[in-house]
């Protein structure tokens, strides 16, 4: 069963811990439910937004005026299992590390980058979560989606068809995105991952290696992670201050966002509650009481200066949401 809640504080269910709250919102356990509930929003006319694990989102202080779904859809199956790989189908409301920790005890390997990320399934393959130069979507076999359909008669609002099932390279995974992402028009059901029989004692040495690289590297404090994406870069010149600096090659053309924030000099700049962390220049903290506009500001001001100083233009990873 589920329940429809009126004006419900967004916050808390996010790891920034800013934004307004949810004209109605409700939680989602099972699949079953979600349709219905989705039958309900096309009667009243609500707009839809499904809210997973809130670790990649920045939500307005206005919050969102329609409906906030939130997703925890909880079944993780085994598809096939042979000696050398098995193949598992994953709701898209599994947290991302509980699933690693799974992989763990069941000794499959493949999603040892993944640990330390949080948030869930769905949200890893909307944005194409990845790290150590791994992403999800090199995983995935196949999504199970509703797609959204524009109901002409009754204006923008969205109905939803029935389950579909979508191949890794309709997906179109790329950079921290997929075809998700860019057209939004999709509800994420589940996954079904491709993993690899692996030795228990050598995924729990990795494991503690991305682990502790991670720790290393990123702040403690309320995140969205990284907030802007890594840009690809034409400037030869800059790419070879970067690799020359850092000792290492650029991939793809790309620098590192917190390399330029890092290099204006910004580190530790705050507006309002919102921080551009000492330890990473890509991640900004909500040092306790900020807004979402407190973010917006910062943002704008690192994106202007990045511009001006670098020609460079940076675009947020982050997703805004009721702005
Ligand atoms: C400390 C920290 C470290 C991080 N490190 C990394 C990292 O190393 N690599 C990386 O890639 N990311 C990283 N992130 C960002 C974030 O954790 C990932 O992008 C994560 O996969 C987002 O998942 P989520 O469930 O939290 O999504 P949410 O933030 O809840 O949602 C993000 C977007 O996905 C959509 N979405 C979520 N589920 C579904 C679904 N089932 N169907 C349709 N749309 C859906 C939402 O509508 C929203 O638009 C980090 C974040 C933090 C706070």
């Amino acid at each position: 069963m589920f329940k429809i809640q009126e004006n419900v504080p967004l916050a808390s269910y996010t790891t920034l811990k800013v934004g307004g709250s949810a004209r109605y919102f409700v939680e989602i356990n099972h699949q079953s439910d979600l349709k219905k509930v989705l039958m309900l929003a096309k009667k009243k006319e609500w707009n839809v937004f499904v809210l997973a694990g809130g670790s990649n989102v920045l939500i307005s202080d206005q919050g969102f005026n329609g409906l906030v779904i939130k997703l925890n859809t909880q079944r993780t199956k085994i598809i096939t299992e042979s000696q050398k790989k098995i193949i598992i189908e994953v709701d898209a409301g599994v947290s991302l590390n509980e699933l690693v920790n799974l992989a763990y005890q069941r000794g499959w390997s493949g999603l040892e980058w993944a640990i330390g990320i949080p948030g869930t399934l769905g949200g890893a393959v909307y944005n194409n979560a990845g790290a150590f130069s791994k992403t999800i979507g090199e995983l995935v076999i196949k999504v199970k989606v509703l797609r959204k359909q524009n109901n002409l008669q009754l204006g923008s609002f969205q109905v939803f068809s029935d389950v579909i099932k979508m191949s890794a390279h309709k997906c179109k995974f790329s950079y921290r995105s997929s075809i998700f992402k860019e057209e939004k028009k999709w509800i994420l059901l589940s996954a079904i991952l491709n993993l690899k029989i692996g030795e228990k004692n050598i995924i729990e040495k990795k494991q503690k290696e991305y682990l502790k690289k991670r720790q290393d590297k990123q702040p403690n404090g309320f995140s969205a992670g990284s907030f802007f994406k890594n840009p690809r870069v034409d400037n030869k010149k800059l790419i070879l201050q970067f690799e020359k600096e850092k000792g290492i090659k650029s991939i793809d053309q790309k620098i590192p966002a917190g390399w330029f924030i890092e290099k204006l000099g910004i580190k530790g700049k705050k507006i309002g509650g919102a921080q551009i962390s000492e330890k990473h220049a890509n991640f900004l903290i909500n040092t306790g009481n900020a807004t979402a506009e407190d973010f917006i500001i910062l943002a704008g001001i690192i994106k202007q200066k990045v511009r001006n100083h670098f020609g460079v233009q940076l675009k947020e990873e982050v997703e805004m949401i009721g702005f």
